[in-house]
């Protein structure tokens, strides 16, 4: 084990940066700890800084979940992308976890690295051009930055997730899903290229044309054979205005057949549907938009037509950009409450909603979702082209989503809605559902061959090639 070079700890910065790792006790050494005489191996020389105080490895412990709690053994806050080169090609010399954490809005724990490295990407958040082909942007830049600075240009990214504030390089590492998938596909069915750092920690390139297997593998693939460090998203021009229609039935089968309907003939640029509790039992709310500019105003009466009879309709008009972020301020708040938020995500073959949602509904209590919404809506399957996000075999499928809230906290409670998600899921899997995989559902790692099905080879041929030494993500649980 070589001595720490003492000449580094003058270029360091603050004492808590740490400037050495010494394995055998897997502990990384800060600058203040060197200079009364711990050895360990020189950390690389970095542009940003690699931390280990309290406050940084407590937030790293968090997520939007607050149900897994693991603590890192240092934060990376990268100055550059060769930083995070260099952290992961040192963790993996070392045998050190690093997971890439965006904005921590998972919900058990996927962006944590327990005794391991997490890597903020806040740090490396620019905009770097947009042009009407397409945003080059850092992977730490929210979905919030990126439409709000596409828009005041006139332009888009296709597919917005409901919340704005989740980070670029985190959502294409799950999908990324929302009212335009029923028109686009999945936010990583709309990306051009890519620029990441393998788990050997190299810098790659990589596109539809170019290294097209890793490009595959890295969308949607949970952080497991890359990290996202750029990205270019395909934008196209944006609408002024958002036409709204909220569209509100009494029966389950009303709300998804007018989604069949509304699906088939696109007429809706974002077709949502959520269950929603009435004083007299479930509702079910069909929620679609219409994009438009200047005087070109869709007709109420040709968009409704067809659709099953609702008993309450409401028509809105909002600026496009307003109607994109109008969930943002609401969505803040609640995290600010950090109640434990264990979700349930899951992705339905059509033939099977009704009698899924029904079962499940039937037995939902208030308690079982603490307010929080409960999400409904298709897309077709047509438009979901990354081999690494696992949806059902059906040419409609359906999300199906219980964004769960416990209020307040209450361990008790947690654990049971926990046991509650992993049976609807091994129900979902037996009639051919998939989980997104952003929820709190405990898996084992024999969940995931079932869950990739054919591509499970792909995914694991592609770990042993890009992360040979299975350094990153560890929380994902995919590969043990
Ligand atoms: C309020 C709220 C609303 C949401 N709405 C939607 C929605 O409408 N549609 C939807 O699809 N999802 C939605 N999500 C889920 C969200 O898309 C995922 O949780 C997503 O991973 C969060 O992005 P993040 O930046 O917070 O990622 P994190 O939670 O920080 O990370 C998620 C995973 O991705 C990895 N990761 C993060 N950044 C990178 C990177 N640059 N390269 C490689 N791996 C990386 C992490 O290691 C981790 O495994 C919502 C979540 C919340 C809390």
């Amino acid at each position: 084990m070589a001595d720490v070079d003492r000449r580094r700890f003058l270029a360091a910065g603050a004492a808590a940066a740490v400037v050495a790792f010494d394995p055998a006790g897997l502990g990384w050494v800060t600058r203040a700890q060197a200079e009364t005489g711990t050895g360990g191996v020189a950390v690389p020389g970095l542009d940003g800084e690699l931390v280990t105080d309290d406050a940084a490895l407590a937030e790293a412990a968090e997520d939007y979940g607050q149900i897994a709690h693991r603590r890192p053994r240092a934060v990376l806050r990268p100055g550059s992308v060769e930083d995070i080169e260099r952290i992961v090609r040192f963790a993996g010399a070392h045998g050190v976890a690093v997971a890439m954490r965006g904005q921590a809005h998972s919900t058990f724990g996927q962006a944590q690295a327990p005794a391991g490295v997490v890597i903020d990407s806040r740090t490396l958040a620019e905009i770097h051009e947009l042009t009407p082909r397409g945003a080059v942007v850092d992977a730490g830049v929210t979905w919030l930055d990126l439409f709000r600075a596409a828009t005041a240009a006139g332009l888009t990214p296709s597919v917005a997730t409901d919340y704005l504030g989740l980070s670029v390089g985190g959502t294409l590492s799950v999908g990324g899903v929302g009212g335009a998938s029923s028109r686009h596909g999945f936010q990583v069915d709309n990306v051009l290229e890519l620029d990441v750092v393998t788990g050997e920690g190299k810098r790659v390139r990589c596109s539809p044309q170019v290294n097209r297997d890793l490009f595959e593998v890295v969308l949607g693939g949970l952080g497991q054979y890359a990290i996202i460090v750029r990205a270019i998203i395909r934008l196209v021009p944006a609408e002024t205005t958002a036409r709204v229609y909220r569209l509100g039935y009494s029966r389950l089968t009303d709300l998804t057949n007018a989604q069949r309907i509304a699906l088939a003939d696109g007429r809706f640029d974002y077709l949502e549907g959520q269950v929603v509790q009435t004083d007299s039992g479930w509702g079910y709310l069909l929620e679609g938009a219409v994009y438009y500019s200047g005087a070109d105003v869709p007709d109420d009466a040709e968009i409704q037509r067809g659709l099953p009879a609702p008993d309450t309709a409401e028509i809105s008009a909002l600026p496009y950009f307003d109607w994109l972020n109008r969930i943002y301020d609401l969505v803040e708040q609640l995290k600010a409450l950090k109640f434990p938020s264990p979700w349930l995500n899951l992705f339905l073959p059509d033939a099977v909603v009704e009698p899924f949602v029904d079962d499940l509904l039937a037995t939902l209590t208030p308690a079982d979702t603490g307010g929080g919404p409960i999400l409904l809506y298709p897309m077709p399957r047509s438009l979901l082209t990354r081999p690494l996000v696992a949806v059902p075999d059906s040419a409609v499928v359906f999300l199906f989503a219980i964004l769960r809230m416990v209020a307040p906290p209450d361990e008790t409670t947690v654990s049971r809605l926990l046991a509650d998600n992993r049976a609807a899921y091994d129900r979902a899997v037996a009639m051919g559902g998939k989980q997104y995989p952003i929820s709190a559902i405990p898996t084992r790692f024999a969940d995931w061959p079932t869950h990739y099905g054919a591509e499970y080879r792909r995914a694991r041929l592609a770990k042993s090639r890009f992360d040979p030494r299975g350094v990153l993500a560890p929380e994902q649980g995919v590969f043990g």
